[in-house]
């Protein structure tokens, strides 16, 4: 079953009227875990590297290495490359081995933003790789409370035209999340997410999955969401599990001992997680 477009999932997802969760990873013992996690909870899952963190893992090496444990689960896993807006180093990614990419180009005003997502989507159809794009902007958490403000919101009167013009597979909108960690709750504008899946019948991407209460994703999910990226969360955790198996004795922090220390914590976080995800396979 194991290695699957992303483009299948995100159509399972919405068969189901349900959401396939995406994880960053950036190493062996992250990308592990992410798909042992999807086999204990039962669910597809993505994996997904962000472009900045091919210092650890060069695209190749990630994509092979995702590729060789997909193939052994026994749950459907997809791999994605996650927001790039670099043409050639997203071209660099098809050449590498990554059947699914995302080309933001969402600073960029409407008419930039289309054609430089269909320029992406031209010569990613010659390969069958999938291609996310994003209209409106999901801004950074840190920076203000940009997540809130609707003038970065996605129009739904651009969603048809911008899908229209570009052949995208899959589009991120902004409805109310922005990336990393929120200063204060956030509130997803579910009746503007409403007027932005009647505009279009492609899967819709939710960015910004850290920090959302699970009550609020739920109705993102049943009212258009297909897939959700969840990064910052999965990441800390990772950070702080480092930091606490190397502050303990020393003795114990042997080498042999760190992937049998982590692996199955960041699975269980995974596992917990995909619960949100009510895709049935
Ligand atoms: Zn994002």
């Amino acid at each position: 079953m194991p290695y699957v477009k992303v483009k299948e999932l995100l159509a399972m997802g919405k068969k189901n009227n349900a959401c396939v969760l995406a994880f960053d990873a950036a190493d062996i013992n992250m990308i592990k875990s992410v798909i042992k996690g999807a086999e204990t909870a039962g669910r597809p899952v993505i994996v997904m590297l962000y472009p900045g963190m091919r210092n650890i893992m060069p695209f190749g090496v990630f994509a092979e290495v995702t590729r060789y444990y997909a193939e052994r689960a026994s749950v459907p896993v997809g791999l994605h490359l996650d927001h790039c807006s670099d043409f050639d180093m997203i071209l660099e990614a098809i050449h590498e081995g990554f059947p699914s990419v995302m080309a933001d180009g969402s600073v960029l005003p409407f008419e930039e933003n289309a054609a430089f997502t269909k320029k992406v989507v031209e010569v990613a159809r010659n390969f069958d790789v999938d291609v996310e794009g994003e209209l409106g902007h999901v801004g950074t958490a840190a920076d203000s409370d940009e997540f809130s403000r609707k003038e970065f919101f996605t129009r739904p009167d651009e969603v048809r035209e911008f899908v229209e013009k570009t052949g995208v597979t899959s589009l991120a909108v902004s409805f109310g999340s922005a990336h990393g960690l929120y200063k204060s709750t956030p509130k997803l504008d579910i009746n503007h997410l409403k007027t932005l899946s009647a505009a279009t019948d492609i899967p819709l991407v939710l960015h910004g999955g850290t920090g959302i209460p699970d009550d609020q994703l739920a109705q993102a999910f049943s009212n258009g969401i297909n897939k959700i990226n969840i990064g910052t969360e999965f990441f800390n955790l990772n950070t702080r599990l480092n930091q606490e198996f190397y502050a303990q004795d020393f003795s114990k922090a042997d080498p042999f001992g760190f992937p049998e220390y982590i692996q199955p914590r960041l699975t269980e976080y995974i596992a917990g997680r995909l619960e949100l995800s009510k895709i049935v396979l």
